[in-house]
């Protein structure tokens, strides 16, 4: 595969496929005929390239694109991307200006926070509208239930700001039912206490495994995350329905016979046991691929083989036994994570979780969109 980069040739690259996530978006729409969606795409749309995945989303009939700070939300606006951003977690007093005079969507957690944004309001004399966050049991960001009475009076009494929703977000959404469904009825009677006081047009609380799992009668908005990325957190309907998004590949660089007793890569932790063919792929930390799958048992795939992963990760390399493939020669191809390696299986040997993995993959490898 030819493809374009700062390097040449490329050791390693991420294809990402874009057509995909938007299927995987209907599908989420399929499901929740009645909600509007968030697609969240912080985090580089998890691996995925923000800018691209955006463009590909935008115009899509969604409420907002979920982005972790201001900088996300520039780099969306200076895409000329048209959904408007919402800034999922608590914003820097710096950040609020920009996110003001851009009206971007943001939360606020205290009465400070609010009260700073309607002094920011005023003096650009508009009103800015905000999500107000509720912590029902996640202990993250947003009012503790018993403290909502207190603050109604106090936004209300802000003229330049309209509180035009209401979010929580699920600890355990993906382990813990009956908590959940506490929380549940819990952010219903938040959405209840506010909703004479506020027009709470968006009332949001769950993510991909939010989603999946629960009815949530009080709210009218869903932030997919992972789901997008074509994961399903709980086994699901969604199973086999979602279709993958991305590949990470590598090339070999180098084959060499070693005899019995040699060790492979930092502290030897593998030493052959026989005379063993050993293939050096141009991949390794630097670009994402975790030490921590050092020793674990994982396999890469090549020319129609799975090939264990011999020894330590390095920075830019890892090694692998391809004694049993018939024919392997310096830039042949090597899938890490794809159709035949799921980002889920790299996650659990590296004792993580996929949304780390993804987010992982550094800025070394070129992103190629089909
Ligand atoms: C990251 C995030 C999401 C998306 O979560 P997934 O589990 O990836 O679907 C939704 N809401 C908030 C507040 C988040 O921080």
């Amino acid at each position: 595969m030819n493809v374009l980069n700062h390097e040449s040739p490329s050791r390693a690259w991420v294809e990402v496929d874009l057509e995909a996530i938007a299927h995987n978006l209907d599908i989420a729409r399929q499901a929740l005929p009645d909600t509007e969606l968030m697609p969240v795409i912080k985090a580089g749309a998890y691996g995925h390239g923000l800018e691209p995945v955006a463009r590909r989303l935008d115009n899509h009939g969604i409420a907002f694109f979920g982005v972790a700070n201001a900088g996300e939300a520039r780099r969306l606006s200076r895409a000329g991307i048209r959904t408007k951003p919402f800034i999922l977690g608590p914003s820097f007093p710096e950040e609020r200006e920009e996110i003001v005079l851009n009206n971007w969507c943001c939360t606020i957690s205290t009465v400070e926070e609010a009260a700073h944004f309607q002094q920011l309001a005023a003096m650009y004399d508009k009103t800015f509208l905000v999500h107000v966050a509720v912590d029902t049991g996640m202990g993250r960001e947003g009012f503790l239930p018993e403290q909502l009475a207190d603050m109604v009076p106090l936004v209300k009494a802000m003229p330049n700001l309209k509180v035009d929703g209401m979010m929580s977000h699920f600890p355990s959404a993906d382990e813990d039912v009956p908590f959940t469904q506490n929380e549940i009825e819990l952010f219903n009677r938040c959405v209840e206490t506010m909703q004479p006081h506020f027009r709470l047009r968006y009332r949001h609380i769950a993510a991909s495994a939010g989603e999946l799992g629960y009815e949530i009668p009080a709210a009218n908005l869903a932030r997919p995350g992972l789901l997008l990325y074509g994961i399903a957190p709980m086994a699901s309907i969604y199973d086999g329905v979602l279709r993958p998004t991305l590949k990470l590949s590598s090339r070999v660089s180098l084959v060499r016979e070693l005899p019995p007793g040699h060790g492979v890569s930092y502290g030897r932790t593998h030493v052959t046991a026989a005379p063993t063919r050993v293939a050096t792929i141009g991949i390794g930390y630097a670009d994402g691929w975790n030490r921590h799958l050092s020793g674990k048992g994982v396999r890469v795939y090549i020319n129609g083989h799975y090939c264990p992963m011999l020894g330590r990760v390095t920075m830019d390399q890892i090694m692998a036994d391809v004694t049993h493939v018939p024919f392997v020669q310096p830039g042949d191809e090597v899938e890490l994570i794809g159709p035949h390696i799921p980002v889920t299986e790299i996650a659990a040997l590296a004792d993580t979780i996929p949304w780390e993995i993804l987010t992982g993959l550094g800025p070394r490898l070129p992103r190629v969109y089909r």
